[in-house]
């Protein structure tokens, strides 16, 4: 049996036994899993190897050969993992979790056609972005609200729909740079902005803005300098100063929050953190901020502000390119209705919940792991717990640093260590500090899993390869399929 060219009608050259190789019944299942053409390919790498015919005789060293080779395929390549490095929102692992009542609404937009653009008392077009709007205009006290793909979007979208061309106005203290990729020179010059600095980077005041007004100033800029904090011989200049300046030259300010919330953290006992409420009644006339971050949704840059600026922004071509799906939009709509009422916030919402959890809380369940952990661990290492500051993360708050404890555990090759946590079937992401492999329990939400699969640590054999290794070897030599 040869394959044949679609295109062509012509037979593919190659060698016959390859197919004839894919029949055998000790590699049905692993057709099951993966799909016949990357067995057959998998064939002829393995024919490749050999250099020559394959020998029948080889069945079963070429069965496991093939399922290490496609192991890695077995399991997705985006995984879940737990999250113990201390940091709550960690962009790396995909910072906020989504509340029950978001992933719900997300599986159902997911499946159906939805109202999405569409208006059911009139059966005409819609807006996707009334979805939100309401919700972040309560939420808020804005007048009008739209939103896009995430904050950096948002950024870059409203600079170029309120300021192509012309020149924005920002702080050298707020001129940063946040993981890498985004830094606001940056965006500033792809939405087509010139960027006028002011002040310097640890004092900026309200002159420096006066003074650097011209003809061609579009707005102004505040960035939230989430990720660091300057301290000592500091000035910058608040929204409330900032204000009265802008509007008597008749300039519009936008803000980049950041992270943002949409309730005062200190109703947890945590640190203040801007809300974008605040920046609203402060007269700011654009404030952006994400979805992921503080506000426990999917990913999403949230603009809200005056109506005739959000308009602008909403008309930009850009706005189309940056535009949210259906099943975010469901997400992030299901995640702003938890904010209507905000004493359910800390039971449903999990990045809230993970913040709000007492040091009481998370030594009692420390307590009840580390027992668990020392089991399993020998007597090459020692386990026991320590008194740790975690972090929100994610550029929030860049200095307060939250009261936590974490598994510590002790000994030689510690990489070796943490590398076997990473190769656990629920991978498991912790830090290493002090010479201390560190695990902080904030984070640790389904213990009875975490638990469950500690006794794999010992037999720390490669586990991505391993399920398929031995359904190759096993499994597939039973009944013919
Ligand atoms: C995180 C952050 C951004 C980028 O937001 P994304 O949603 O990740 O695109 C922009 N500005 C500030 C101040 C931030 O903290």
């Amino acid at each position: 049996m040869s394959r044949v060219d679609r295109a062509s009608g012509a037979s593919i050259p190659h060698p016959p036994s390859i197919d004839r190789m894919a029949n055998w019944p000790a590699l049905a299942l692993l057709i099951e899993r993966v799909g016949r053409p990357m067995v057959v390919e998998t064939l002829r790498a393995w024919a490749e190897a050999k250099r020559g015919a394959p020998d029948v005789a080889d069945l079963d060293a070429c069965a496991r050969w093939c399922g290490e080779r496609l192991a890695g395929l077995a399991q997705p390549s985006q995984r879940r993992v737990f999250n113990l490095t201390g940091t709550v929102l960690h962009t790396n692992l995909g910072r906020a979790l989504l509340a029950e009542e978001a992933i719900e609404a997300a599986v159902a937009a997911m499946r159906s056609p939805t109202t999405l653009e569409y208006d059911l008392s009139d059966a005409g077009r819609g807006e996707r972005d009334d979805h939100i709007a309401p919700w972040l205009c309560r939420l808020t006290g804005a007048e009008a609200a739209t939103a896009v793909n995430n904050n950096a979007g948002a950024v870059l979208l409203a600079l170029n729909a309120l300021a192509a061309g012309r020149e924005v106005i920002v702080s050298r203290g707020e001129l940063i740079e946040i993981g890498g990729a985004f830094r606001i020179p940056d965006i500033m010059a792809r939405a087509g902005c010139r960027l006028v600095e002011v002040g310097t980077t640890n004092r900026t005041h309200l002159r420096d803005y006066a003074n650097a007004i011209g003809p061609d100033t579009a707005a102004i800029m505040k960035v939230h300098p989430s990720n660091y904090a300057v301290q000592g011989f500091t000035k910058s200049v608040s929204a409330a100063e900032l204000v009265p300046l802008a509007r008597a030259k008749g300039l519009p300010v936008i803000e980049d929050l950041g992270s943002g919330t949409l309730v005062d953290l200190e109703t947890w006992g945590l640190p203040h953190e801007p809300t974008a409420r605040e920046a609203i009644v402060a007269g700011i006339d654009v404030v952006t901020f994400s979805g992921d971050k503080l506000l426990g949704g999917p990913q999403a840059g949230l603009l809200v502000g005056r109506r005739n600026l959000i308009e602008r922004i909403a008309k930009n071509p850009m706005k189309r390119a940056l535009r949210l799906d259906k099943v975010r939009l469901a997400a992030l709509e299901a995640t702003l209705r938890l904010y209507a009422d905000p004493e359910r916030l800390a039971r449903r919402l999990p990045t809230i919940r993970a913040l709000a959890r007492s040091e009481m809380e998370i030594q009692a369940q420390a307590e009840r792991v580390l027992p668990k952990l020392a089991a399993v661990l020998g007597a090459e290492w020692k386990a026991g717990l320590k008194p740790v500051r975690g972090q929100i993360g994610s550029g929030a708050l860049p200095v307060d640093l939250l009261p936590s404890v974490a598994l510590a555990v002790t000994g030689r090759s510690l990489d070796k260590l943490a590398s076997a946590f990473r190769r656990l079937p629920i991978p498991v992401i912790g830090r290493i500090e002090d010479d201390t492999l560190l695990f902080d329990l904030r984070t640790l939400d389904d213990e009875a899993a975490f638990v469950a699969q500690l006794p794999e640590l010992i037999s720390s054999r490669p586990r991505a390869s391993s399920s398929l290794m031995n359904m190759s070897a096993q499994d597939a030599r039973g009944p013919k399929t």
